[in-house]
């Protein structure tokens, strides 16, 4: 069990920043699933839910260096008509705005709205191809229906390659066990999903603690009481992942799964904790919460970045290592990052050099574009630190600093980027010259050299 083993020996993050996060918009849902009780809780609590969220992504990107991915989730997230202005708000932060959903709701006008957002990842629940399965666990006669009409629905209004990735999200669950392989052959002949993404089902309708939840009768037709079968399965399905067929989670997370599936109980708490920790997630109420413990409300006087750092969140922290709790602890085997970091895949929780200059780069041009040239210098000179030889990069601090009137650095910066591609110096001599008009303005002769020099 080398995976396993690699995963038990990952080291813990640096806590500077959250790795990831969860946006939960609301606890309500459309679907009655057999697997969940979100549907039985249709109220969310008062307060105005985006202007809640908005402070969250804003308060995220005030200290997070990195471009973290958030998870926009519910109950259903797409029964709130706000949710395509969070996109746009997490999206102009720098970070990356992933939905997932039950596609119930989506018609033509939600299809088109989604497939013409900024949005990246839309991860859609599919259980199984076989619709008696799939409405089975979902509790309604017409939801596979739905589920391939949103598809041909996405597919009509994708008009540009940076349109969202469509992605299939599929639990091993009992009576779906049997169509899993089917289930990923149709993936893999999609033209328009692009990968199916497993996850493991955890305890969502017994209270937190119950013991052997799995074995209960609520969940009779829900867990996969086989473990040989669940074990071949699996295997199959790390056979075709290593074939090439589209399966997001990396081998390391697929084998964890088989490890889980034997004892659930036993998994979770002989795995050191080493991820939640680090992620962060904040309810439809406003309130935030580190490990499943409550970290305070998004409405406290203390930013987000003072409450990371806090005493109380090093407290928690401290308690999750020692004791855990079954429901923040659970849901380490769903974190497909983790398994990416112990395997040293490139991209896990910790993102790439590339990573960080990508987002410190659209950092800056989305405060370029909204006038703010103080904050996009900083970000473009971020991004510099790790990339002195872009020219692009050298263009934006330039830009900004001729923005600001720092006609010095506008100049350098400008003659740096030409040395590195000599076309730009047809591209951008007029704002370079404007650049040295200001320096030389600002000169005891009053420009006067300039001017001779330059004729203008
Ligand atoms: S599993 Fe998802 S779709 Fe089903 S009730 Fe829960 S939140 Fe809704």
């Amino acid at each position: 069990m080398k995976n396993l083993r690699a995963l038990k020996e990952a080291k813990p993050f640096d806590p500077s920043w959250p790795r990831y996060s969860c946006a939960l918009i609301n606890r309500s849902c459309v679907l009655p699933c057999k697997m969940c009780l979100n549907w039985k809780n249709q109220v969310d609590g008062p307060g105005d839910k985006f202007k809640y969220f908005k402070k969250y992504i804003e308060s995220l990107a005030d200290f997070v260096e990195y471009p973290m991915e958030i998870n926009i989730m519910g109950g259903e997230p797409l029964m709130e008509d706000w949710i395509f202005d969070l996109i746009e708000v997490i999206e102009e932060s720098g970070f990356t705005s992933i939905i997932s959903t039950n596609a119930y709701l989506i018609d033509d006008k939600k299809a088109k709205q989604i497939m013409n957002s900024s949005l990246r990842v839309l991860g859609i629940s599919l259980d199984s191809i076989d619709s008696k399965i799939h409405n089975f666990y979902r509790g309604k006669p017409d939801v596979t229906q739905h589920t391939f009409e949103a598809l041909r629905l996405l597919e009509k209004h994708k008009l540009s390659s940076r349109a969202p990735v469509v992605d299939i999200l599929t639990l091993f669950m009992k009576k779906n066990l049997d169509g899993i392989i089917e289930l990923v052959k149709w993936v893999d002949k999609n033209k328009f999903v692009s990968n199916v993404a497993f996850a493991a089902l955890l305890n969502s309708i017994l209270p937190s603690g119950t013991e052997n939840w799995f074995n209960r009768d609520e969940y009779k037709d829900i867990w996969p009481d086989d473990a040989k079968k669940v074990h071949e399965v699996i295997d199959e399905v790390i056979n075709m992942k290593k074939n090439g067929s589209h399966i997001v989670n990396p081998v390391s997370q697929l084998e964890a799964f088989k490890e889980y599936y034997k004892n659930p109980i036993e998994f979770i708490y002989s795995t050191p904790y080493s991820i939640r920790d680090f992620v962060i997630e904040m309810e439809p109420t406003g309130e935030l919460y580190l490990s499943g413990y409550r970290l305070g409300s998004i409405n406290d006087p203390e930013t987000l970045k003072e409450k990371w750092h806090s005493k109380e969140a090093d407290k928690i922290r401290e308690t999750v290592a020692k004791y855990g709790s079954e429901s923040s602890r659970s849901a380490l085997i769903n974190f497909i990052c983790v398994f990416q970091e112990a395997g040293n895949s490139e991209s896990g929780c910790s993102t790439t050099e590339k990573d960080f200059v990508d987002y410190q780069s659209r950092k800056g041009f989305n405060c370029q574009k909204q006038g703010d040239y103080r904050q996009a210098v900083e970000h473009f000179k971020k991004a510099l630190e790790k990339r002195p030889d872009s020219p692009d990069l050298h263009i934006g601090v330039a830009y900004n600093s001729l923005k600001l009137e720092d006609y010095k650095t506008a100049t350098q910066e400008y003659e740096k980027a030409f040395q590195l591609n000599h076309k730009f110096r047809e591209e951008f001599i007029y704002n370079y010259n404007d650049a040295v008009r200001g320096l030389s303005e600002m000169l005891p002769d009053n420009g006067k050299l300039f001017r001779k020099e330059t004729g203008k």
